[in-house]
């Protein structure tokens, strides 16, 4: 039975969540959320200097933020607001991040770099933006100082991704995506004037992310119980997942605006960021969807496209993998595995992820960054042999534990449809042509140590490319895929 008290969690209520927390079974595997304060409300911008008072009594205020434009619902710019405000109290610098060409800024160490060079002048760091200089903004600060960081506020400006609120940054490094440990924002500040005014296309990009929730926690339910991860706790989805239903059931609001459901997802957004941090992991929120779209990302420099916005992305992969997790459990036979032959070896896989990803530059830094990481993996995977064969033979076990942390795929893709979030690839902000989409379907798996229904499928001889192909078409016939 899932605590009553997680399914209305209220993310502005840190102290009410971190009791509920503690007093859940195996709660020692919970962390603590480094937070201070969650605002979520018409206004809380311009009450910043408040929020660096809490943090610091010193007078220096360093502001960050990309070059973009961005006007409230009054159609005021919000960054020139929010330094006046500042101003009135503190001696305020402001950092424009941006990228020599021009395009959009990526998260790599090197602009996290150029905060740094500013930190030594500032008592206090205030990020203004979305999830790029939010993740950029809490790796700095971070590695900066890991033991005596830089407090840090973010201003959220648009309800795009579930980031704002976790220990972690999403970086490009050597032109692979990267999730490594970070800091927390001390304070958090979701203002709705202004997320409100944000492009339609950004918050349904944070109600995309969330369509994780219908595959990632099952991924990492999966990978405990395969011994491949130790860290799986209930609470942190459970906590998440009725809002979320509530969330596809408004759909059609969403893509009208509505304020109230804007609220709300503002909430579940910050509660997932939290969930991360519960679990001091991504992985509540972040599996099989999530590496297919970091693959796309991976492709996007030598396709000479930008990067798509994360969350439309996502559940564009999402719903692929609720199609997987669909199989998984209506389709997949047990008996039907030969476990001897589900162990390739290390020379085989080794040749298969550089076959996937050495084409994506010429020093083999992406092959090798993957290779890495996806043999700890397969080393894992020898070592909890007799994990396997319990799990085949408590299958159904096994599925009556997750029947209800899924959702049937064809809801997800119409609820997609309903709040005019792109389903197809080939219809995202930057159209994914149908080559690098399959590519990036069907070696996934090979970039990480995280284990997800896609490793099952592949170290059980059911993935391949009459498979993939299958499911691609299963999601064709819901008006979604490539
Ligand atoms: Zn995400």
């Amino acid at each position: 039975m899932i605590d009553e008290r997680l399914i209305n969690s209220d993310a502005t209520d840190l102290k009410g969540l971190h009791q509920v927390m503690m007093e859940q079974p195996n709660s020692e595997k919970l962390c603590d959320i480094d937070m201070v304060d969650i605002a979520i409300g018409s206004g809380v911008a311009m009450k910043v200097s408040d929020a660096v008072k809490k943090l610091t009594v010193g007078k220096r205020v360093l502001m960050v933020s990309d070059p973009v434009v961005i006007l409230d619902k009054e159609q005021r710019p919000v960054k020139e607001r929010i330094k006046k405000v500042l101003e009135k109290n503190y001696q305020v610098e402001w950092l424009v991040i941006d990228e020599p060409d021009g395009s959009i800024v990526h998260c790599t160490p090197e602009n996290a770099a150029r905060i740094q060079e500013h930190l030594n002048n500032a008592d206090c760091v205030v990020g203004v933006g979305s999830g790029t200089i939010c993740d950029l903004c809490k790796y700095a600060t971070y590695y900066a100082d890991k033991d005596n960081s830089k407090p840090l506020i973010i201003i959220q400006t648009a309800l795009s991704v579930n980031a704002f609120s976790d220990n972690a940054s999403v970086m490009l490094i050597s032109g692979v995506k990267r999730t490594v440990h970070s800091i927390y924002p001390k304070i958090l500040l979701i203002d709705l004037d202004i997320v409100a005014a944000a492009p339609p296309e950004m918050n349904v990009s944070g109600y995309g992310d969330l369509i994780a929730t219908w595959t990632a926690p099952v991924d990492w339910y999966l990978a405990n119980v395969m011994g491949m991860n130790s860290g799986f706790h209930s609470a942190p989805s459970d906590m998440i997942r009725t809002q979320c239903k509530r969330l596809l059931e408004n759909s059609e609001k969403l893509a009208t605006g509505d304020e109230k459901v804007l609220a709300d997802l503002a909430n579940v957004l910050t509660l997932s960021g939290i969930s991360m941090g519960l679990a001091n992991e991504s992985a509540p929120a972040s599996g099989s969807e999530h590496v297919m779209s970091h693959l796309v990302d991976m492709a996007s420099k030598i396709r000479k496209t930008g990067i798509c916005y994360h969350g439309t992305q996502v559940a564009v992969s999402g719903i692929i993998s609720s199609l997987l997790w669909d199989y998984l459990l209506k389709e997949f036979d047990p008996s039907k595995v030969d476990i001897a032959s589900c162990y390739p070896d290390a020379d085989g896989m080794k040749k298969k992820v550089f076959e996937a990803f050495d084409w994506l530059d010429e020093d083999h830094k992406a092959a090798n960054e993957c290779w890495s990481d996806y043999s700890k993996k397969l080393a894992t995977w020898e070592a909890n042999k007799d994990r396997l064969k319990a799990f085949l033979d408590n299958f159904d076990e096994f599925k009556s534990k997750v029947s209800g942390w899924v959702q049937d795929p064809a809801y997800i893709a119409s609820s997609m449809h309903k709040a005019k979030a792109p389903c197809r690839y080939s219809k995202l902000n930057f159209p994914v042509d149908a080559k690098t989409a399959r590519w990036a379907i069907t070696n996934c798996h090979l970039m990480r140590n995280r284990f997800s229904v896609i490793d099952l499928l592949h170290y059980t001889g059911v993935w391949n490319e009459k498979f993939v192909e299958m499911i691609i078409s299963r999601a064709d016939a819901l008006d979604a895929g490539l």
